[in-house]
């Protein structure tokens, strides 16, 4: 039996995370075989327990086999020392389970190729996966900081740093990432220029010899930006830095134009991982009933796919969604002008309807 530890966190948390429970409850109804723990984890955890992160959280956590949160964070918290703001609960979790490779898909479901800025041909169907590395490279690397030079200037400087084992174990999830997709695999560095990107890039050719059914392919990051907005639909999955998976991943984003809509996961070596929505607790709308519970619905299925093996039925939580949209459901943030709209508990009831 596999447990799945549920965080709701903050602001709309609760709400989405309530309707993504109820598709896992549905599939439990039908064989599936995991049990539910919640926790606390962000400002909530923080108002319990006076703490973002409490340890009782973590000791669930590393117990679970994946981990679905829905969101963190609040103007009520900003005040807060660092340490103790919300965000640090993601962070540290992200650490002490060593989820080193981040999964940011870019999926536009033909239904709302409209709300792209970009023309609905260009981005219609899209359905790309960007692999980014989550805990290396410039963002951690060291030496760090600011510094007084001689001549009384101060000099900011960073450190950009792979080893030859983590440009490995993110290669090696991107393949297998790909193998379950469309077996195209194309590895974005800056190895014109970086030194560590031209190892990233030697490294990448030497895991894809133990996939041969993969199609490996290189481009300057420059270049990545640039056919991510001229001609999206030619990526299957990306993998890259970082910095430049930060990047890329959030102009990958945007191209669907539909943030309620887009799902991630944080993966360890062993597939074990935590699955929430790319956005945040959207305090503006929070406690309406009015978010859009897809993107975290979504993201089980991801669960399911990455963490569980069960693609089969990950495609069909997949394929429910679809059906909502082709019905003409939509929450308020994916309504065309003038379109009517349901709530959050009215698209999860429906998903959970067309599952069947
Ligand atoms: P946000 O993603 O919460 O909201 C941006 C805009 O998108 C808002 O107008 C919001 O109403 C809308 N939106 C977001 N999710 C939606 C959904 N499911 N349905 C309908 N509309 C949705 O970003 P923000 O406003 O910059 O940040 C709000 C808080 O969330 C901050 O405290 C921030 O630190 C936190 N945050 C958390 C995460 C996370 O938990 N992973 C990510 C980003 C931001």
């Amino acid at each position: 039996m596999k447990k799945i530890l549920i965080l709701p966190g903050d602001g709309i948390g609760p709400e989405i995370v309530a309707e993504a429970v109820k598709v896992l409850d549905r599939l439990r109804a039908d064989g599936l075989e995991v049990e539910l723990e919640q926790g606390l984890v962000g400002g909530a955890a923080y108002d319990a327990k006076g703490h973002p992160l409490p340890e009782d959280t973590l000791a669930q956590a590393r117990a679970a086999d994946a981990i679905l949160l829905g969101a963190v964070g609040g103007p009520q918290y900003e005040a807060l020392e660092r340490p103790l703001r919300p965000e640090q609960g993601l962070l540290g979790l992200r650490a002490e389970l060593k989820l080193f490779s981040n999964l940011r898909p870019a999926i536009l479901y033909p239904q709302l190729a409209e709300a792209s800025t970009l023309k609905p041909e260009v981005v219609s169907g899209l359905d790309l996966m960007i692999v980014r590395e989550l805990t290396g490279g410039i963002y951690f690397g060291q030496p760090r900081g600011v510094r007084t030079l001689d001549n009384g200037e101060k000099e900011g400087f960073n450190t950009l740093v792979y080893r030859e084992s983590e440009i490995e174990r993110i290669g090696r999830s991107a393949f297998e990432i790909a193998r379950k997709r469309g077996k195209r695999l194309c590895s974005v560095d800056k190895a014109n220029v970086l030194e560590v990107t031209e190892l990233w890039r030697q490294v990448m050719e030497r895991v894809a010899k133990d996939y041969p059914d993969v199609e490996l392919s290189h481009m300057y990051v420059d270049n990545a930006a640039m056919q991510l907005v001229r001609a999206p639909k030619q990526f299957d999955v990306m993998v890259t830095t970082n910095m430049f998976g930060d990047i890329l991943s959030d102009a990958a984003a945007m191209l669907t134009g539909s943030i309620g809509m887009l799902p991630s996961a944080s993966l360890d070596a062993d597939g074990k991982g935590m699955y929430e929505p790319i956005h945040g607790s959207a305090p503006d709308i929070a406690g309406q009933g009015v978010a859009n519970p897809l993107a975290t619905i979504l993201s089980v299925a991801m669960m399911l796919r990455y963490s569980f093996g069960q693609g089969e039925v990950a495609d069909r939580i997949e394929s429910a969604v679809g059906k909502v949209l082709d019905q003409g459901l939509r929450t308020p943030d994916i309504a065309a002008e003038g379109q009517a709209s349901v709530g959050t508990a009215q698209m999860g009831d429906a998903v959970v309807a067309a599952l069947d």
